[in-house]
């Protein structure tokens, strides 16, 4: 049963320091919203900011106001960014959780489908009449008994082919792992996992916002548990999330219009033009795998480059571009060689590889998605997830002999989906597997990719992930093989460093 608690807050140092003497006056509210308040008035008040801090906590309600005024009335939103805010959510779908996790600017820890074994809980959504609650309970029960037999075979396959691993604690926690995570392309969307959640008042703020008006029950469930959680604590910073509040405060009403209809509208209006003339498609780009590179700068590598001469020169950047095009390959890659010489893997690379973005169509498994959203420093936006797309088989299923059962499971759930789907369009992409598909589109940049490939194309990565953060880095490879040179997994920088120099 989903639960949102709120773990913890920002509070001023003082305040910290009163409670814990035990001479806090029982009047003063202990609030975090009062650091907003301080840091808001810093732009016009000449006192030092201990001494505003000390204002705003002498007057709490005073802060308060303040908080409502610079904040929502003059708009200067950013000043709730300085309070941040800690939930634990347990009980909630993996399905919900994509929601959740569309928030670029928050942090996240989850439960790990690969390190964790699943008892089976999962969430019924409220969205089922009685016929269809009993069809979506088949379909879990079958997807939870196919995970606990894959999950019993792949570790007798894994311990097999790792016999040397099971001498130690971790080499054997390691092995089960592998088993848990290909197992778990069988678990449904439904499945409940637990995670801690952190952002600023002013992404929380966004979040209830958007997530108040989303078409799936749980999710508004989440977004009215996180509300009542913040608001409790900073009600002047959470106000455009609560209509009622809002009015009071302003005497109108906040529109959220676009907010709760407006991707309905681009959906009806996306199905009409297309319906309504499909010229021939255009043909695409490089494919590697289930990845295609469909966009980019013409020339990626000049344009990286060409960034680094503009900040590295002074020069106007119609001379940097002009000289980044007429580079040699060797003049490129002899550059970024010496420009990175002194980078390890553990260093961002220059900003400046951010000049260079790549759009790219990728077919992803729900279970690789669920690693790829993790990554905010992108554009991705995704269709829902849909059967006709079929399944991604780990090789450890092919190989314990469980392809069959995997297919026809999946088989199975796709028919449930179709009948779900024709009473409850969105809730029936509850029943679907961890093995299903859907495709979704990425915009990222150069620096990004390199980050990604460092964490998900080293031998820590789970496989899936991995191979599809190895397709986006040949083609970015392809694309731009100079300021690509160096991305890599961790476990191969040392080698590519080598390569680079020779
Ligand atoms: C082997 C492995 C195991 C993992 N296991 C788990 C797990 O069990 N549970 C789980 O929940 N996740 C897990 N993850 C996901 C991981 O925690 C990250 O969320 C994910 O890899 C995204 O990477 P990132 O946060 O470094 O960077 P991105 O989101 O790709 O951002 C790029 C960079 O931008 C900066 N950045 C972006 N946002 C912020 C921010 N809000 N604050 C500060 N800096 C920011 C950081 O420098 C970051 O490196 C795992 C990842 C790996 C590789």
């Amino acid at each position: 049963m989903l639960k949102v608690i709120l773990a913890g807050h920002t509070l001023d140092r003082e305040f910290v320091l009163a409670l814990r003497r035990g001479d806090l006056p029982a009047d003063v509210d202990p609030t975090p919203e009062t650091i907003s308040a301080a840091y808001a008035r810093i732009s016009r008040f000449p006192e030092p900011i201990p001494e505003l801090r000390a204002q705003a906590r002498r007057d709490v309600p005073a802060s308060r106001k303040s908080n409502r005024t610079i904040v929502f009335r003059m708009g200067h939103h950013s000043v709730a960014e300085h309070v941040q805010l800690n939930f634990d959510i347990l009980g909630v779908s993996r399905l919900a959780l994509e929601a959740l996790e569309d928030a670029r600017l928050c942090s996240y820890t989850e439960k790990s489908q690969r390190y964790v074994t699943f008892g089976g809980e999962h969430v019924v959504p409220e969205e089922f009449g009685p016929a269809e609650r009993e069809l979506f309970e088949t379909t879990a029960g079958e997807q939870i008994a196919f995970y606990r037999r894959a999950f019993e075979k792949l570790l007798e396959l894994q311990r097999r082919r790792n016999p040397d691993m099971l001498g130690t604690k971790t080499g054997a926690e390691t092995v089960e792992g592998w088993a848990k995570e290909d197992a778990r392309y069988a678990l449904g969307l439904a499945t409940e996992t637990q995670l801690g959640f952190s952002g600023n008042a002013r992404n929380i703020e966004h979040v209830v916002r958007k997530l108040r008006h989303h078409p799936l029950a749980e999710v508004r469930a989440l977004s009215r548990g996180l509300f009542e959680a913040a608001s409790e604590v900073a009600p002047s910073l959470i106000i455009l999330s609560d209509p009622e509040r809002f009015r009071e405060a302003f005497g109108r009403d906040v529109s959220d219009a676009f907010v709760a209809r407006g991707r309905a509208t681009i959906e009806r209006l996306a199905r009409e033009a297309m319906a309504s003339a499909r010229p021939a498609a255009a043909s695409v780009g490089w494919t590697e795998g289930d990845v295609t590179l469909l966009g980019g700068p013409a020339d990626p590598d000049a344009a990286v480059l060409a960034a680094l001469l503009h900040s590295g020169s002074g020069l106007p950047y119609a001379d940097c571009s002009a000289r980044a095009k007429v580079m040699s390959p060797g003049e490129r890659r002899g550059f970024v060689r010496d420009a990175l010489a002194e980078l390890s893997e553990f260093d961002a690379l220059p900003r400046e590889f951010e000049a260079a973005s790549f759009t790219f169509e990728i077919v992803l498994s729900a279970a690789c998605f669920g690693q790829l959203k993790r990554h905010r420093m992108m554009t991705l936006a995704a269709q829902p997830y849909d059967p006709g797309l079929g399944i991604t088989v780990p090789d450890a299923v092919r190989e314990a002999g469980l392809e069959d059962g995997l297919r026809t499971l999946a088989h199975r759930t796709a028919d449930a989906f179709g009948r779900l789907a024709a009473v409850a369009p969105r809730a029936a992409e509850y029943v679907l597997c961890n093995a299903h598909r859907r495709r979704a589109l990425a915009v990222i940049d150069l620096r990004e990719i390199h980050h990604m490939a460092r964490l998900r194309m080293d031998k820590h990565a789970q496989w899936d992930i991995r191979n599809v953060t190895a397709a986006i880095t040949a083609l970015a490879c392809r694309a731009a093989p100079a300021t690509s040179a160096l991305a890599c997994g961790k476990d191969a920088f040392a080698e590519a460093r080598s390569a680079l120099r020779a």
